[in-house]
């Protein structure tokens, strides 16, 4: 491994970084590079250095929604936990680095009466993160506040997006299929009462705990729900008998079917083995075919 292919980059550089570090599963082996860009310009050139010197790249944000191989990763992780600049304009329309946590966010905005993205308070990973996933809680897209996002396209340019054009619909975005980088958030709040707020947040950070989200690693719901299916995924889970089912250190959430954790020392393996194992028993005994929400890495 050989750091110099970073040289002059403003940002942090590892090599053989191990990604449990950085996941919320806690599970993953090392990133050959492992990058933290302090500002847009060196996450910009981050990725030219890696695509100019033969490398493959994977944006990271939280790691709240992948699974990354126990043999680690091949290439260059580019981290975007240092952009995480939030600031709020006169007109209410919030910026947001595509690192902040989505959750500070929230807080953010709430704190300055500002309402509209409080429903994220809580929820794990970045702002980008929560952008590329359409991420959804107490009934709430993030796409229903995104006004626009700015973003690196494949070519390396710039460019705005606007959420009025279209593109997002339940947990999909344009850029899980334009290989775009997000790098800002735009958001539009309305006036709100900070204190109501503040109050609202806590009760889904406390329904949060109440379901067990941080008992263990975990990376939130495994599957999408569909409306055809007539039911939540958890719920079909559930029906089958399947909470509390194992395997080796994957073990299907005792508090939520559609959650797996990592109930000590799983691999990425077992995560994978029990998710195919649900896929077979739902299928078998309904006909229908789950669809995955965690990313394979
Ligand atoms: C306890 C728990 C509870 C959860 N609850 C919810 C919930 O209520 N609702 C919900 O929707 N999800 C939930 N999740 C899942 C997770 O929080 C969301 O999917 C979150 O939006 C992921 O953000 P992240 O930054 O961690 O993304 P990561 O896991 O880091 O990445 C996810 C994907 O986004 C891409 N990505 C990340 N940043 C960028 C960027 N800047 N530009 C382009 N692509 C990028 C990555 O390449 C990857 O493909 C939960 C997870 C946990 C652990």
């Amino acid at each position: 491994m050989d750091k110099g292919l970073f040289a002059g980059i403003n940002a942090d550089v590892l090599t053989q970084e191990n990604m449990s570090l950085h996941t919320t599963f806690k599970i993953g082996g090392p990133a050959d590079y492992f990058v933290v860009p302090k500002d847009i310009e060196a996450l910009i050139k981050a990725r030219e250095a890696a695509i100019q010197a033969g490398l493959k790249f994977f944006i990271l944000g939280g790691g709240a929604n992948v699974l990354f191989p126990d043999e680690g990763y091949n290439g260059v992780v580019i981290a975007t936990e240092g952009l995480n600049q939030i600031f709020l304009e006169k007109n209410g329309l919030l910026h947001a680095g595509c690192g902040a946590a989505i959750s500070d966010v929230a807080q953010f905005a709430s704190s300055a009466g500002r309402a509209g993205l409080q429903f994220f308070y809580s929820m794990p990973g970045s702002t980008g993160g929560a952008i590329y996933m359409n991420a959804r809680c107490y009934n709430a897209s993030i796409s229903d506040a995104l006004k626009a996002a700015v973003y690196l396209d494949r070519e390396g340019n710039v460019r705005t997006l606007e959420t009025a054009h279209g593109g997002f619909d339940y947990k999909v975005s344009p850029f899980q299929t334009n290989g775009g980088i997000i790098l800002e958030g735009i958001f539009a709040t309305t006036g709100g009462n900070a204190e109501a707020l503040g109050k609202e947040m806590e009760g889904y950070k406390a329904d949060r705990e109440a379901k067990g989200h941080f008992a263990y690693p975990c990376a939130g719901s495994v599957f999408k729900n569909n409306r055809a299916f007539g039911l939540p995924s958890g719920k079909i889970i559930d029906n089958l008998g399947l909470r509390g089912y194992t395997v080796r250190g994957a073990k299907i959430s005792e508090h939520h079917a559609n959650i797996i954790v990592n109930s000590g020392h799983a691999t990425a393996q077992d995560v994978k083995d029990l998710v195919s194992l649900v896929e077979d028993k739902v299928r078998e005994a309904t006909g229908f075919q789950l669809e995955r929400e965690i990313i394979y890495v």
